[in-house]
């Protein structure tokens, strides 16, 4: 039997996944998912990737960003609709 967090980490391998969509998948909340997924990025390092958000209206990338959630608006267009970040676990193989 998988604990959770070695659950969500098999999510994350080999696929790229947002904190919303995690936290649907394990019928959690976004903040108890979010606190998992810091102590799997601190276990992961280098594995662990985050594919930053961005605004889908005018382009805005969110480089800087090295937060795992979801930011609530772009600070471009004002545009409410940001998608992402996307996480995964880089594989071996
Ligand atoms: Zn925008």
């Amino acid at each position: 039997m998988a604990t959770r967090r070695e659950e969500i980490t098999n999510y994350l391998k080999g696929s790229e996944r947002t904190v919303r969509e995690l936290a649907g998948l394990m019928r959690m909340r976004v903040k108890d998912t979010l606190d998992d997924l810091e102590h799997i990025r601190k276990s992961h390092k280098k594995a662990f990737k985050v594919r930053p958000a961005l605004c889908p209206s005018c382009g805005y990338v969110f480089e800087t960003r090295g937060k795992l959630s979801s930011p609530g608006r772009c600070p471009q267009c004002r545009g409410e609709r940001v998608v992402g970040p996307w996480l995964s676990i880089e594989t071996d193989d």
